[in-house]
């Protein structure tokens, strides 16, 4: 009864001494986002395009494209839909990109780099984005998957820009992104922080690898600290920093980020509600204190442990 009246919750996210933190919805279709109609959710943090053409044969025409998209910044209006240009590799094959027989597909052509083989398909997706934008007067961010350096993100930027994208962005994944944060930032409107891959590329751990789980932890302090300067460069330049990896439906995590300067939090639909209690149940220097004090952790299970233990009573019941 209680996780039910918090799911009618519909309050925009923030601590309670109203520090906001955006609360964003990850999908994949335009049903997803057509289903978000009524949700507590502030928008889309990350639209996972790739999912759109599992299926398909052959490269999606711009106005196929353009016709999904349009349909779901309709159905956001004028809140924000973060949609990512296609991730596709080898571990999340398109049959009409895919290059086979990778030894190492996490390490290879994928993502970003795919522009590399084929820059065809970004600039339709592209030109797709900037379409929809136009027909529906939405408001798009597009960003791009697993960018390694600032080169990636400048050309990127200006891929987008020359499509007509307001708003552009990059995803940071890759270790060496979050390493010169503050020139990736200068490049871009934004940064969304991939913690799914920033874990995989951080600790050298398989993400698909279930028995490597320990390594493969959000909480690992050096994850941690990557995230951090990740965040404080956001701060400097008075520049959106997001997380849409799966740590942000964690409600502790969601505070740690929080603490360390994050400023939107996506997630799963379903985890949104308990994440805005949790935050509602905080001041934002409690949770930085939080973030100092699981940063000052050495191990990942420590690190969870000394945020935990500065969590609200009332926060851990639910
Ligand atoms: C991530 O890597 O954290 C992310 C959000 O992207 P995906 O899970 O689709 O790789
Ligand atoms: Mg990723």
């Amino acid at each position: 009864a209680a996780l039910a009246a918090l799911a009618e919750d519909t309050a925009d996210g923030a601590t309670s001494d109203g520090h906001g933190v955006q609360l964003l919805a990850n999908i994949g279709t335009a049903q997803d986002a057509e289903r978000l109609t009524d949700a507590a959710v502030q928008g889309v943090g990350l639209f996972r395009t790739e999912v759109l053409f599992l299926d398909a044969q052959t490269a999606p025409s711009e106005d196929d494209q353009a016709a999904v998209y349009a349909r779901a910044l309709t159905a956001l209006g004028e809140r924000k839909v973060v949609i990512r240009t296609l991730d596709a590799g080898a571990d999340k094959p398109l049959a009409f990109v895919t290059q086979p027989g990778e030894d190492n597909p996490a390490l290879g052509v994928r993502g970003y780099r795919l522009v590399r083989a084929a820059p065809e398909l970004l600039a339709t997706q592209l030109a797709a984005i900037g379409r929809a934008q136009a027909e529906t007067g939405g408001r798009p961010w597009v960003m791009a998957p697993m960018i390694a350096t600032v080169a990636e993100a400048a050309e990127f930027a200006a891929l987008a820009r020359d499509a007509g994208v307001h708003t552009v962005g990059v995803m940071v994944e890759v270790p060496a992104v979050a390493l010169r944060a503050r020139d990736v930032l200068a490049e871009v409107d934004f940064v969304s922080i991939g913690t799914n891959d920033l874990a995989q590329y951080t600790m050298a751990t398989d993400r698909l690898r279930g028995e490597l789980v320990d390594l493969l932890d959000m909480w690992q302090p050096a994850v941690l600290d990557l995230v951090a300067m990740t965040a404080e460069a956001g701060v400097e330049l008075g520049k959106p920093v997001g997380v849409c990896g799966e740590s942000a439906a964690d409600p502790v995590m969601a505070l740690v980020l929080t603490g360390l300067g994050v400023t939107s939090l996506s997630m799963s639909p379903a985890a949104v509600p308990g994440v805005r209690y949790a935050l509602r149940a905080h001041t934002l220097d409690v949770c930085r204190q939080m973030a100092a004090a699981a940063r000052g952790a050495l191990t990942a299970p420590e690190a969870r442990a000394a945020a935990l233990d500065l969590v609200d009573p009332k926060v851990r019941e639910v």
